[in-house]
């Protein structure tokens, strides 16, 4: 990049005379060389093409510029909007040239577009007082963007005096002409000056929101956003989730109207002059050698699996199960599509349902530092558009605004509270999970916005806390459906046990030892590098004993839902369904990319079987019947049927509220006699309860939940 501060001498100003012939210059005369070495004359055949192609501006790369002209390049940092209406009328006249039958009106409407000028500026650097009237350059995140809508360029107005007709441009605020411009008119009286409704011409004209990316953010702050404007062909470019390098002028316009002895306050905005979409994902994925080599020596690591789980949170105890799922979520699985155009996801889905004060939120937070393109949000959402997106009035009219789902597109969203989440949301998210698109129609807005995001989510307990007898549906405020698109969930117990409250206490404490700080066998850098690596390198396919092994899985959780003796013939507990075969599917892919493997092998089927058949047993488990049935994820309703077992949890529950002191057992089983439930069961039900530390006896004969 040539350092155009260093080149060029102060004081060598040129007029606009000048400037225009120079920079006409430049357009037709730089030349550089292909690849084979041969020169060309980049700009000159691009304007050759202009006009054939119905291209209306010309992008220029400012290193071209500075090398060909640094004058003009210089002149231009300083002073980017009256140089880049100067480039704009050489374009014209240039364009002219070449084709002279070209019409006025649409030849008004070159425009001259600038890139790569280089030292990338944070976003919340823009509102330095520093770059106001500078060209800058940035990366962001769209977050919003409004209705098109036609900026009146140019118009006709007629003097009332003389009679006579003259154009008149607007800048970017409208402005009447004051006076007839002809000097040989009387006309001082800018109430004489009419505007014609014909011979208008409009560009197109659009607001764009940004954001700063994620993963650009300085620790622990919220993203700064900032106003961008556009015209002409940058107008409907982009998309609220896209990822963007645009080059633009920073400029300020008055918060409200200049009143004296009011605070004269501005606000900053970008006019955009270059939009990129394509460089930040390049610049993303961008590893030296020496990383790739040190991914790959990882691989040869024999210790890899083990220390990819320790470096997940190694702060948060225990979880050993939670954190290997995390890490396959974190690698994904191989998206597909098929002949039919189908597509089937990749991302693997996750859902915690913790007790309160189980470091769900912190193990969320940890993983949106550590994954890629993380966004760490609560269901409530941090804005309008809440997890999925939203159509938002603004001042003058209505905006499209992503969510976080879009906005961590190819990334991970982490969400907190997510029963908490928008009734709009709970609509939109089915569509979000498993198609993995957003599709929004409201306003005269139509769109479909991609978000091709894992979800790692996180839930409390619809009671406070998690009862295992109660099956899913009933401890979760969420419906079966939105259940049924997570690839697993786990459950986080507070339970007391002696030896684990020991080990828990010691490992809490040790952290704020400064001595046994725990330290990733992975740093985090690497780490984010190696899924990076993995996610854009590995595709491993399943080997016919992968595959032979996840059949195996699945019919015998199938065959054995049949053997269940049942007195109902209707009444069959589903244990899996096709939709968790695709889930194995991307566990076993995840696990064999985690090791950068092209081939996912049995070793790998079995780590998704062994989470799968956890997931499972802690939330299709039907406590009375013994055996494991998803349909209580999509119906609610255990394969017992909420049955009897249910109602004398009920009554013993119920019954708590008049015996806080104790529940006496011969009152619950009178109120259970009374619904047909006979002693014995009840006998049964409150030992099962006891052993597994839901209930206990305060003293002989009274019970209580624990
Ligand atoms: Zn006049």
């Amino acid at each position: 990049m040539v350092m155009v501060s260093q080149i060029i001498e102060p004081g060598l100003a040129l007029s606009d005379e000048e400037i225009k012939n120079e920079f006409k210059n430049f357009l037709l005369n730089f030349s550089t060389t292909d690849e084979k070495g041969k020169p060309y004359f980049p700009y000159l055949n691009i304007l050759e093409a202009m006009f054939d192609r119905r291209i209306r501006s010309i992008s220029i790369s400012y290193p071209d510029l500075a090398l060909y002209n640094p004058r003009l390049a210089k002149l231009l940092l300083d002073n980017p909007r009256e140089v880049l209406k100067i480039f704009a009328t050489a374009l014209q006249e240039t364009i002219k040239d070449l084709h002279p039958e070209i019409p006025e009106n649409i030849l008004r409407r070159y425009r001259v577009r600038i890139k790569d000028i280089g030292g990338e500026v944070p976003i919340r650097n823009l509102f330095l007082s520093d770059y106001v009237g500078k060209i800058v350059e940035f990366r962001a995140l769209i977050v919003r963007t409004t209705q098109v809508k036609q900026f009146l360029r140019r118009a006709l107005y007629v003097c009332d005096v003389c009679g006579r007709i003259f154009p008149f441009e607007s800048q970017e605020f409208y402005v009447k002409p004051r006076t007839c411009p002809y000097p040989d008119c009387s006309n001082t009286s800018p109430g004489k000056i009419r505007l014609l409704s014909e011979g208008q011409e409009f560009e197109e004209y659009q607001e764009l929101v940004v954001q700063e990316l994620p993963e650009e953010l300085p620790a622990g702050k919220l993203p700064e956003s900032c106003a961008v404007i556009v015209y002409g062909d940058l107008v409907d470019k982009v998309r609220p989730g896209d990822r963007v390098k645009i080059t633009g002028i920073v400029l300020t316009e008055p918060e409200r109207k200049l009143i004296e002895g009011r605070r004269p306050l501005y606000r900053t905005y970008v006019e955009a002059i270059y939009i990129d979409k394509a460089e930040t994902e390049e610049e993303e994925l961008k590893l030296s050698e020496e990383e790739i080599q040190r991914i790959l020596s990882l691989k040869n690591d024999p210790d890899l699996e083990r220390k990819i789980y320790e470096s997940i949170a190694p702060s948060i105890y225990g979880l050993d199960t939670i954190k290997r799922a995390i890490a396959a979520q974190l690698f994904g699985g191989v998206p597909k599509i098929y002949p039919d155009g189908t597509r089937v996801r990749g991302d693997i889905h996750i859902l915690l349902i913790g007790d309160p004060g189980t470091a769900k939120s912190q193990l969320l937070k940890y993983v949106a530092n550590l994954a890629p393109r993380a966004i760490y949000t609560s269901g409530k959402g941090a804005s309008a558009a809440g997890l999925t997106a939203a159509v938002i009035r603004t001042e003058d009219g209505w905006a499209l605004e992503a969510g976080v789902l879009v906005l961590a597109d190819k990334g991970i969203a982490c969400i907190d509270e997510f029963d908490k989440m928008r009734e709009d949301d709970r609509r939109a998210i089915h569509e979000a999970l498993e198609q993995q698109t957003v599709s929004i129609a409201k306003a005269g807005i139509v769109a479909t916005l991609n978000a091709r995001t894992s979800v790692l989510a996180a839930a409390n307990p619809k009671y406070g806390r998690y009862y295992p007898n109660r099956g899913l549906k009933d401890n979760i405020d969420l419906p079966p459906p939105i259940l049924s698109r997570f690839d697993l969930i786990f459950i986080i117990k507070d339970v007391p046990s002696g030896d684990r409250d020991r080990e828990l206490a010691e490992h809490v404490l040790s952290m704020h030892s400064k001595y046994r700080n725990p330290v990733p066998s992975i740093p985090p850098d690497l780490f984010k590098k190696l899924v990076l690596y993995a996610r854009e390198h590995v595709t491993p396919r399943l080997s016919k004993k992968a595959i032979e092994k996840l059949k195996e899985f699945y019919l015998e959780m199938r065959r054995s839902a049949g053997r269940y003796q049942t007195d109902s013939l209707e009444m069959h507990p589903i244990p899996i369904t096709p939709r968790h075969l695709e889930a194995l599917v991307r566990l076993t892919e995840a696990h064999a990319r985690m090791l950068l493997k092209e081939v996912a092998d049995e070793r790998d089927a079995e780590f998704a079987i062994q989470l799968m058949a956890e997931s499972l047993r802690q939330v299709a488990y039907d406590v009375e019947s013994e055996v494991i049935d998803v349909s209580s994820i999509y119906t609610g309703e255990t394969f017992t049927q909420r049955s009897r077992y249910m109602i004398v949890l009920d009554i013993i529950r119920r019954l708590q509220n008049e015996y806080s002191e104790g529940v006496p057992i011969s009152e619950v089983v009178k109120r259970c006699e009374a619904k047909g439930i006979p002693r014995e069961f009840v006998m049964q039900v409150i030992q099962k309860e006891k052993m597994r530390g839901e209930l206990y006896e305060k003293r002989p004969g009274y019970i209580l939940f624990t």
